[in-house]
């Protein structure tokens, strides 16, 4: 077979050389150890918690080592795009801290664009650039094509599904699947001359040289020393609109832009041994490859089960109506992405989780697993060390797009809102009452009119005329000059003379002797002012709702009583 001519005859429009496109993209010039790495999404969805994982390893590794992160838009198949889809990417990553330097970026006008000199980094515009190593493929005897049509070869694949199933005799199966292949190979220039004389459409296969008996060592830089088979499948190159299948881009593209480290979901590994049949075919260097596991979650029944699209927690937009704040789902990913993250938290508690030395070797070889009790720890945790005015914006902004009535409320009086998440922040111990920003409102919301409720009534248990004598007592005994001592003082005064113990330690040798303790009458006052059982702390509360406030709430509720 006349190769040159062949290739000729398949791509005669093609007049670029591979050595015109290394020149095209040259070698980066980076500093010793500098890690390029990118994102490639396909821009057929939103983007999903196990998305963000390994792009989280992406940028730390990139940008933690001096190197370039870059995204790659894979929109080789035109089926399955959305429209908006890379834009939405692009802001929602944006969102988990996740920038890139390179690539498709978003212009002021929202809009897609090319930042970078190894563009177009939207795969469908590079067409000739594949098609320029296709060429050289087909020069070389390393690709051929193949005219059988899409449809037949659909058609193809259904008989072979059907057939998988009802046969059972894979050796024989396996057989026929060799002979098609090697069938495929068999033709002459005259019968291509012909194909392409008639404009049928054809795909380009690779030429596989391999031995499935045959074994390849190779590192994962997650999964370590692996063992994979050689590719005996002439898969596809080229689709017959030109456009590349994932395999021939994927090594294309990293090669030219540059990536050292592919870090991308494990359902690729399988793939694997195509990618390094192709890297050495086009006489690549091989990059580094980090196959990161699936994000599992426990299903009703306690199994661990992958964590799909379906499932609560899987799209990054969801978070924002949950009132998760960024800063706390960055801080939970790096405590699933390195085993030894909180111990570095606990002896780094303000610093960014930027500044943690992320390393590949902590990374969890098995799925992680996915769970909204840890992540809200984790949040609690997070939103408990920043300081009451960035809270109260952060709430303020959430209610105002989530819950406007509620939003309104907070905005209203912005001193006053920032005084209620002023109670316990600031100290060694902060109150870690909020996972979510739609936490404040079941947390704080009794501070306003507009929502404050009477969430129970005092147990049957306590004596009415008790709770209205304190009630009335305290009103009357309040002063807001005092200090939390002489606060509480008055109150262990008011309930001491009808029988509810002023020492804990009293009453809990003999809580027998006691009506109860001053823990009850504290909480007749709690319920009155603040409608609930649970609250933050009441001096601070009442020091914020004022005497006239206090008074009029336990007005209210000594008319109930
Ligand atoms: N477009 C591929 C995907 O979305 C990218 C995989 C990779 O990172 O190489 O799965």
């Amino acid at each position: 077979m006349d190769n040159n001519r062949l290739a000729e005859l398949l791509f005669p429009n093609i007049n670029t050389t591979p050595e015109e496109m290394e020149a095209r993209f040259p070698r980066r010039t980076l500093p010793e150890g500098a890690k390029v790495t990118r994102f490639a999404p396909s821009p057929t969805g939103f983007v999903h918690f196990g998305g963000l994982f390994p792009t989280t390893v992406a940028e730390r590794l990139a940008h933690q080592s001096g190197g370039v992160l870059y995204l790659r838009i894979e929109d080789t198949d035109a089926k399955r795009e959305v429209a908006g889809a890379a834009e939405a990417l692009i802001r929602t990553l944006s969102v988990y801290g996740i920038d890139f330097d390179e690539g498709a970026i978003l212009g002021d006008d929202g809009k897609v664009s090319d930042k970078g000199i190894y563009g177009p980094y939207k795969q469908s515009l590079r067409g000739e650039i594949y098609q320029t190593f296709a060429k050289q493929l087909v020069k070389e005897g390393k690709a051929y094509p193949c005219f059988t049509t899409e449809e037949e070869l659909e058609e193809l694949q259904a008989v072979n599904k059907k057939e998988e199933i009802k046969n059972t005799d894979w050796q024989a199966e396996a057989e026929k699947r060799r002979a098609e292949m090697l069938a495929r190979r068999e033709f002459t220039i005259e019968e291509v001359e012909a194909h392409i004389g008639a404009g049928d459409p054809f795909v380009l296969r690779i030429l596989a040289d391999g031995d499935p008996e045959k074994k390849i060592r190779f590192t994962d830089l997650v999964k370590g020393n692996l063992e994979v088979p050689e590719n005996d499948e002439d898969f596809v190159l080229l689709k017959s609109d030109g456009i590349p299948t994932y395999h021939f881009a994927h090594a294309v593209d990293d090669h030219l832009m540059g990536t050292t480290h592919v870090i991308r979901g494990e359902e690729w590994l399988p793939s694997l041994p195509k990618h390094l049949q192709l890297f050495r075919y086009l006489g690549f260097k091989t990059p580094k490859y980090m196959h990161i596991a699936q994000i599992m979650k426990l299903d009703e029944n306690g199994n661990k089960k992958k964590l799909s699209k379906r499932d609560m927690g899987a799209n990054m937009d969801d978070y924002t109506g949950m009132g998760y704040c960024p800063e706390a789902v960055c801080e939970y990913v790096m405590t699933l992405l390195n085993s030894n993250y909180e111990e570095w938290r606990m002896q780094n508690p303000d610093k960014s989780y930027r500044d943690f030395p992320f390393n590949i070797k902590k990374m969890s070889v098995s799925g992680c697993l996915f769970d909204f009790d840890k992540l809200n720890d984790v949040s609690k945790n997070v939103i408990s060390k920043m300081d009451a005015k960035s809270v109260t914006e952060k709430v303020t902004a959430w209610a105002l797009e989530f819950d406007r009535e509620f939003g309104e409320e907070l905005a209203r009086d912005k001193e006053f809102t920032e005084k209620i998440f002023a109670i316990g922040r600031g100290g060694k111990k902060p109150r870690k009452d909020l996972a979510t920003w739609a936490d404040a409102k079941p947390y704080m919301s009794f501070f306003f009119d507009k929502f404050f409720a009477l969430e129970c009534d005092y147990d049957e248990k306590y004596d009415r005329n008790d709770i209205k004598a304190i009630l009335e007592g305290f009103v009357k005994t309040y002063d807001e000059s005092d200090d939390m001592n002489a606060w509480f003082d008055k109150i262990k005064a008011l309930g001491e003379p009808l029988g509810y113990a002023s020492d804990m330690k009293a009453y809990k040798a003999s809580p027998e002797s006691f009506k109860g303790s001053v823990a009850d009458v504290s909480m007749f006052l709690r319920l009155a002012v603040t409608g609930k059982l649970n609250s933050p702390d009441m001096y601070a509360v009442m020091q914020i709702l004022g005497k006239e406030k206090i008074a009029e709430r336990i007005g209210a509720m000594l008319e109930k009583i």
